[in-house]
C-alpha cells in the first residue's frame, strides 16, 4: 500500500539530498562522482537533517543512504589534507570532536529509529557513520573497511564503534588487517539485519522503515532508549570517548607524521579515503 508513497525532496542542500517517504526521511550522501566522500559541507548538512527530521513531527522514521555506487568512502581526505593538514593538535581535537564524534553521537542518540541503507563502499568514516544507526540494511555488492590504521597510522576512526557491532576477535582483525567485509560476512556475524539485492536495496530498506513506523513512537522511542542504556551500562560511550583521545593522540606520533610526508598521494590516488 505504501509503494506508492510520493518521494518528495525538500530543504535547501547541496552535499546531502532530504527526502520525505511518507513518514519517512530519507537522508542521503550525495557526492556520488567523489564516492559521497564526506566533507565538511556534506557532514554539516548531514547533521543539520537529521537534527531537523528529528524535530519534524511527522517523521517516525530516519533513512541515512548514499546516491550513486556507494554508501560513502569515508572522510574526504583531498579536502582534509588541503585544509587541516597542519592543525594542531587543539585545532583537530575541536574539528573531530564536533563533527565526527559530535555528529556521530547525535544520530546514536537520536529519538527517533535509525536505519542504514548500504551500497557499495562503507569505509572508515563512513563505517562509523553507518554503525551508528539502529538498524542496517545492506546489498550484496556492499563491503565494509577501516584501513586508517595502515594508510595513515591512526588508531582506527574517531567513534570505535567496531566491537559493538561485529564482536571484539573480528573487530581485531578487521582493525588489524585493514582487510574488507563483504556484505555476505556482514550479515553472518549479525553487523548488519537483512541483506539483499542491489536492486531490491531501497524498497528492502523503506519496507523495514515501514514496519518500524507502525510501532507506537513514544514507546519506540523509550525501547531505543532502554537498548542503547544497555550498551552504556556494558561501557559503551566511556569506551568511545576514551578512544577518541586515544585517537587524538595518533594523529600527532611520530608513524603519522612519517606517512603524511611520505604516503598522503599515494592514499588519495589509490582510492582510499581516511581521516587525517
Ligand atoms: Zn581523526
Amino acid at each position: 500500500m505504501n509503494a506508492i508513497t510520493e518521494i518528495v525532496a525538500v530543504g535547501d542542500y547541496s552535499a546531502i539530498l532530504y527526502e520525505r517517504i511518507g513518514e519517512i526521511a530519507r537522508i542521503s550522501h550525495n557526492r556520488p562522482g567523489q564516492r559521497n566522500a564526506e566533507n565538511t559541507p556534506l557532514l554539516d548538512e548531514l547533521d543539520k537533517a537529521v537534527a531537523h527530521a528529528v524535530a519534524d513531527p511527522e517523521v517516525r522514521v530516519i533513512i541515512i543512504a548514499g546516491t550513486g555506487d556507494h554508501f560513502s568512502a569515508g572522510h574526504d581526505l583531498k579536502e582534509a589534507i588541503g585544509e587541516r593538514r597542519h592543525y594542531t593538535v587543539e585545532q583537530r581535537w575541536a574539528y573531530e570532536e564536533t563533527r565526527y564524534f559530535g555528529y556521530a553521537m547525535k544520530l546514536w542518540d537520536s529519538p527517533k529509529p535509525t536505519i542504514a541503507q548500504v551500497q557499495g563502499a562503507c569505509v572508515a568514516g563512513a563505517f562509523m557513520v553507518a554503525n551508528m544507526c539502529d538498524l542496517v540494511v545492506a546489498s550484496k555488492d556492499a563491503y565494509f573497511a577501516d584501513p586508517v590504521c595502515q594508510s595513515l597510522a591512526a588508531a582506527s576512526v574517531e567513534v570505535l564503534v567496531h566491537p559493538w557491532v561485529m564482536g571484539l576477535r573480528k573487530a581485531k582483525e578487521f582493525l588489524f588487517t585493514g582487510e574488507r567485509m563483504t556484505a555476505e560476512e556482514a550479515h553472518r556475524i549479525g553487523m548488519i539485519n537483512r541483506l539483499v539485492e542491489r536492486a531490491e536495496l531501497e524498497e528492502a530498506t523503506l519496507d523495514l522503515a515501514r514496519k518500524v513506523a507502525r510501532t507506537p513512537a513514544f514507546a519506540l522511542s523509550l525501547t531505543k532508549r532502554s537498548l542503547n542504556r544497555t550498551a552504556d551500562l556494558q561501557g559503551f560511550r566511556n569506551a568511545l570517548n576514551a578512544h577518541f583521545e586515544t585517537h587524538q593522540l595518533s594523529h600527532v606520533t611520530e608513524e603519522t607524521r612519517l606517512i603524511r610526508e611520505q604516503g598522503s598521494a599515494a592514499a588519495i590516488s589509490t582510492g582510499k579515503s581516511a581521516i587525517v
